[in-house]
């Protein structure tokens, strides 16, 4: 909302919401500006690792600092309460405790909220994973449902990073990374490079090389204690990448079908600037 009048004195802005947004919106405004952030909660929450409450990694009070405290840090005040209303024309907003809080401008950052989209029964059963809270929650009842005789089924919806991420919690992730890039690295690596430095491969070769660096590196990765122990190698792609290079080189040889206008596309590639012939 833009600002109605200008004061003599400080311009007065209200920030509604201290997560992200407001917070960072409130972080820039200096202090020749009157700033008040308003917020229902007394508490700045880490969404991004709320799913560690549930691999019992983290607990609530790790991923909650106080808004108070944030909101001092840049000079501002903060209020507790939950905006009610907004009157813009007035520069008036009014809180759930009555209160009324005049601005000249106010930025409004009150997020998201959960949706079931209407799917019938979805509001009654299913859980949101939206907060601290709503973790609590889902633990307290994975826990009630752990203690029950019998099969537990739990069903998870539209939230694939977030299931991985409890799977793979204690995994070190820049060992994942890297196990990816190896990945990556065996299945590509040779058919860019010697596609672009060497004129002998063929489409069977490329194809093939393809195969064996992925299914080579993945079976590394995947499969790693069914290797010999000399062969449980941390960095995989110490032999899929070569082997994988191997295999094109080989099964290029053997195919012999080397494209008829791979001279033509040699010279485009290494002197683009040079007119065809
Ligand atoms: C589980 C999870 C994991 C996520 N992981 C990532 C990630 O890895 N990377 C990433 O970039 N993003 C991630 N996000 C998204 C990210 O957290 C949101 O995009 C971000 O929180 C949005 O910030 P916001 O300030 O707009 O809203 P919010 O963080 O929702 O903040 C809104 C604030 O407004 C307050 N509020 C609402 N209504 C009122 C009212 N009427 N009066 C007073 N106060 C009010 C709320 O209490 C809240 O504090 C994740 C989100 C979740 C739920």
């Amino acid at each position: 909302m833009r600002p109605k009048t200008t004061h003599t004195s400080r311009p007065r802005i209200a920030v509604v919401g201290a997560g992200f947004a407001g917070l960072t919106a409130a972080r820039e405004l200096g202090r020749q500006f009157s700033v008040t952030v308003l917020d229902r909660s007394p508490w700045f929450e880490w969404l991004p690792n709320i799913h560690e409450l549930l691999s019992g990694v983290k607990r609530s009070g790790d991923l909650r600092l106080p808004h108070r405290a944030l909101v001092a840090r840049s000079g501002h005040r903060f209020v507790q309460s939950t905006v009610t209303a907004i009157d813009a024309g007035a520069g008036r907003l009014v809180t759930s405790g009555g209160r009324s809080i005049g601005f000249d401008a106010c930025i409004v950052a009150v997020g998201g909220v959960h949706d079931t989209f209407g799917v019938p029964g979805a509001d009654r059963h299913a859980m949101s994973f939206k907060c601290v809270d709503d973790c609590d929650a889902i633990g307290r009842r994975l826990a009630q449902l752990a203690a029950r005789p019998g099969r537990l089924s739990v069903v998870i919806v539209g939230v694939i990073y977030g299931t991985l991420g409890l799977l793979v919690q204690k995994a070190a992730i820049g060992h994942l990374v890297g196990l990816a890039f190896n990945v990556a690295a065996s299945t590509f690596a040779p058919i860019f490079l010697m596609g672009v430095w060497w004129r002998g491969m063929t489409e069977k070769g490329a194809l093939w090389g393809m195969v064996v660096g992925l299914l080579s590196s993945c079976y590394m990765i995947f499969f790693v204690s069914t290797l010999p122990v000399w062969m449980q190698w941390r960095i995989p792609g110490l032999v899929t990448v070569p082997l994988a290079f191997l295999t094109v080189y080989i099964v290029s040889k053997i195919d012999g079908q080397v494209p008829a206008d791979v001279n033509a596309f040699m010279r485009q590639i290494h002197s683009p600037d040079v007119p065809k012939a």
